[in-house]
């Protein structure tokens, strides 16, 4: 498997303020960001008894074109089912969507059902890699953040990212909180992790909705991350200027390319909670940026035409 692991650390300068940047976006150059390492479980381990991968969720999603990916590295059918395919989507194929179809994927427009009705052979993943074998490759993410914080003598660290399902921000905060079992200096880790804590934003629903997110995967409240989030209302994909303004800003003063659904909102909220740059402050890159090129032209034809975006 062609993944590259440990992911880069970079520094980067953004609104005048130092930050690290961990680019699990170079992870590999279809298979990027956190779907790789949620799905990292499957991909290690052989399955040889499964035949077909079967989820559900939206027509352009980042998980959806990962499981593609996956399937295909894999050999395993790829069933998907969406509750709307968009007809400009159906005429125009493009993105996710498009590459997952180049990738096989069997797409249908009807709910999926559940997991108990699927045969031994079919493996069922749960919308947005929403698991618990998510747990595996999170873990190992946290493993690399720890030695890099070694290697560089940081001792304290905040670490954020923008959430979705919670899932990546859950588990990693839960692997830097409890010891690794199979590392030989267990207490070493376990010290040096239990200074770093972990900050997310919601981008789809609100803090509770995330909070009931994180309770689904974790009943222990002391293991879930720190919600933090900006005061006015956001909808996923909804096109908002200010989002397009610090991609392109990100873009400029980082040359660094972020994704447009999940990072626009999470750095946003970042630089209004200037406290917890109070410490070095990693932000983690999950990827996603082949959806850009469905949110790209859409921006464009709102904001650009109006001469430039300020
Ligand atoms: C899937 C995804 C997220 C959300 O991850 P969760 O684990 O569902 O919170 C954030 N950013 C990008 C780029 C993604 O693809």
């Amino acid at each position: 498997m062609l993944l590259s692991f440990p992911s880069p650390v970079q520094t980067i300068s953004f609104e005048n303020k130092n930050f690290f940047l961990k680019r699990d976006d170079l992870i590999h150059p279809d298979f990027s960001g956190n779907k790789a390492r949620k799905f990292h479980y499957f991909l290690q381990d052989d399955l040889a008894h499964i035949r077909k991968v079967v989820s559900y969720g939206s027509a352009q999603s980042n998980a959806m074109y990962s499981l593609s990916v996956l399937a295909k590295m894999k050999g395993w059918a790829f069933e998907y089912y969406a509750d709307h395919v968009a007809a400009y989507l159906k005429e125009n194929p493009h993105g996710n969507y498009k590459a997952a179809l180049e990738n096989g994927m069997m797409i249908s427009e009807q709910g999926a059902g559940n997991r108990e009705q699927f045969e031994d052979d079919i493996l069922f993943i749960e919308e947005g890699g929403r698991q618990k074998e998510a747990e595996y490759g999170i873990g190992l993410l946290a493993e690399e953040i720890i030695d890099w914080q070694k290697e560089n003598g940081i001792e304290s660290l905040n670490i954020f990212l923008p959430s979705g399902t919670g899932t990546t921000a859950l588990f990693l905060q839960k692997s830097l909180l409890t010891p690794y079992p199979k590392g030989t200096c267990h207490s070493v880790r376990a010290h040096s992790s239990r200074l770093t804590q972990v900050y997310t934003c919601p981008c789809v629903g609100d803090a509770a909705y995330l909070k009931k997110q994180f309770s689904m995967l974790e009943q222990d409240e002391s293991l879930h991350p720190t919600i933090i989030s900006l005061e006015k209302k956001h909808h996923f994909g909804k096109l908002y200027k200010e989002n397009y303004k610090i991609w392109l800003k990100l873009q400029q003063q980082t040359g660094v390319t972020f994704d447009l659904l999940y990072d626009p909102l999470g750095w946003r909220t970042l630089l209004a909670h200037p406290q917890i740059m109070g410490k070095p402050t990693l932000y983690l890159h999950q990827g996603g940026v082949l959806g850009n090129e469905s949110m790209i032209p859409r921006y464009e034809r709102k904001y650009k035409t109006q001469g430039t975006v300020s």
